[in-house]
């Protein structure tokens, strides 16, 4: 996202909440995603142990990340797996295009992968002349859609199905009208089997590498990864630094928490480990960091690299579930999205630590128990101090500490806006103020707490 079109959160959920039919929906899918979820945690007595366990396993990557890459890069060289080193989102494109141009490929298939999304290779690589299907159903709609996806998991939850049916007819030739989901994932998949026939290189995102056999494992639904990377020449898989564990027994606590924490499964249908590549295949990694060392030395921010990409943080929320992912305006939208988003860019993401209630739901259902309100809350005095607030709640906070400071001058400011709000509320209740277009105010008291205190405790004397 550029500053050019520079809209913040608060803008683009006022957009989002024009359609108020949508929002409601929106906000009850996701719910009931997040119900789906807790039941599947239910059935699981020792859930509770398992996240504490995952949380600890995660402590332990953190505090010897270096470690844990330099084993997985030596088992994964010893498999036969090229690795690369990527500092940040342009050497990460560069390194997929070399390889890419070397076998003068100019299409190619990916699975879902919040990385590449990250580092906006879909777009570098068009600027290149090189064609990327997105092979996941949903984010295949929202790329014929030109937009993002709006949820990790759920890249399309966003969209009716009647505007995926017109989406297709337009793009897929599907009979205009048709939005029954069964129809349109049948002619998705004959329109997909195509590309996967045909490309030789497959890009797929990793959700865990394990240190100590130099694999990983991707997770989907829908086994396009697979597809993907079976039938390509070329596997190229976009990695995260932080995705490391380090044992392959560790992956038994983490795959069971991702799932159920995501849609409510026990496991995703695929959870394909890949090891080597097969005989003729090329199998490359590219490891990331992208400001994940930089988080890693923050000390109050350094856990949201636990993070694997649930998305049930973004399913309990109030504020998601009712302003919708585009209005995060980063890859990684909701609760975890507005702690990672603020190291990577302080100024373009200084609003997104203030998009939450900081209820504390999302720190509840996480499976690697990330701290993650605290975390916004702290964000916010960061942000605070680093200058990056707004200049009119600058000087609205200027302006109270000075207030607050002096009784006398509190007394009078709380009776001139008692009256004001009696006698002329229009001068308050206009819709230059924020807090006045979505909410009643409240009746006025006639006096203030310490006028009706000094008075009640002189008559109970
Ligand atoms: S922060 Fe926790 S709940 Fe949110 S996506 Fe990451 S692992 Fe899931």
């Amino acid at each position: 996202m550029t500053n050019t079109a520079y809209q913040s959160h608060a803008e683009r959920a006022t957009i989002f909440n024009e359609d108020e039919a949508r929002v409601n929906w929106h906000d009850e899918t996701l719910w009931w995603v997040r119900q789906k979820r807790d039941r599947a945690a239910h059935l699981i007595p020792e859930w509770e142990s398992l996240r504490e366990l995952a949380s600890g396993i995660k402590d332990n990557v953190l505090s010897n990340l270096h470690d844990y890459l330099v084993s997985f890069e030596e088992q994964a060289i010893q498999n036969g797996v090229q690795v690369h080193w990527a500092a940040d989102a342009a050497e990460h494109n560069a390194i997929v295009l070399s390889i890419v141009k070397r076998h003068g490929v100019n299409r190619m298939v990916k699975s879902k992968s919040m990385l590449t999304e990250e580092c906006h290779l879909n777009a570098f690589l068009s600027e290149q002349g090189i064609e990327v299907i997105d092979t996941d159903l949903g984010e295949r709609i929202v790329q014929l859609a030109e937009e993002p996806p709006s949820h990790i998991v759920l890249p399309c939850i966003h969209k009716k199905k009647e505007e995926i049916g017109d989406l297709f007819h337009e793009h897929l030739g599907t009979p205009a009208g048709n939005a029954d989901p069964q129809f349109l994932t049948a002619a998705a998949r004959l329109h997909l089997r195509e590309k996967f026939l045909t490309r030789r290189v497959a890009i797929t995102g990793v959700n865990f590498a394990v240190a100590e056999t130099g694999e990983f494992v991707v997770c989907t639904n829908e086994g396009n990864a697979d597809m993907g990377a079976h039938l390509a020449d070329v596997h190229i898989a976009c990695m995260g630094m932080e995705k490391i564990i380090p044992q392959r027994r560790h992956l038994g606590v983490f795959l069971r928490l991702l799932t159920r924490s995501a849609t409510g499964q026990p496991i995703t249908t695929y959870s394909s480990h890949f090891r080597k590549p097969r005989p003729g295949q090329e199998l490359h990694i590219i490891l990331v960091d992208n400001g994940r060392s930089r988080q890693l030395g923050r000390p109050d921010f350094r856990n949201s690299l636990k993070c694997i990409r649930c998305a049930a943080c973004f399913n309990t929320c109030p504020v998601y579930r009712r302003s919708g992912g585009h209005s995060y305006h980063t890859a990684i939208a909701g609760p975890i999205g507005s702690i990672l988003a603020p190291n990577l860019d302080m100024k373009e993401y200084a609003d997104l630590p203030f998009a939450s209630t900081l209820c504390g739901s999302c720190s509840n259902v996480c499976p690697v128990k990330i701290d993650i309100h605290d975390q916004l809350y702290k964000w916010r005095q960061v942000l605070v101090q680093e200058g990056h607030a707004p200049l009119v709640k600058k000087v609205a906070m200027a302006g109270m500490a000075f207030t607050l400071s002096l009784p006398s001058l509190y007394k009078i400011a709380g009776k001139a806006a008692r009256w004001t709000l009696s006698h002329a509320p229009f001068a308050v209740n206009n819709k230059l103020n924020p807090w006045y277009k979505n909410r009643e105010m409240p009746q006025v008291p006639a006096s203030s707490f310490g006028e009706w205190y000094a008075k009640n405790r002189t008559k109970n004397k």
